[in-house]
């Protein structure tokens, strides 16, 4: 299946993004807008794991997050 990944909006900047396995920073466009999301609800407490937490981040973030289309 090579279907082409769909197109969400960056929750910083509105600009299109695709949501693409590769984009590492996904729902994000960059990963300056990432940090900076990061930085509007963690303001002082940016103490989170860096392992795991694009999974938590998208949990938080109803909006931004569509459903991932694929099964891992
Ligand atoms: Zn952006």
């Amino acid at each position: 299946m090579s279907a082409k990944p769909p197109l969400v909006t960056c929750p910083t900047c509105g600009k299109s993004v695709e949501w693409a396995p590769g984009n590492a920073w996904r729902p994000f466009c960059s990963e300056r807008c990432k940090l900076i999301d990061l930085g509007a609800w963690a303001t002082e407490r940016y103490r989170v794991p860096v392992t795991e937490d694009k999974d938590q981040l998208e949990a938080q973030d109803p909006d931004a997050a569509p459903p991932p289309a694929t099964a891992k």
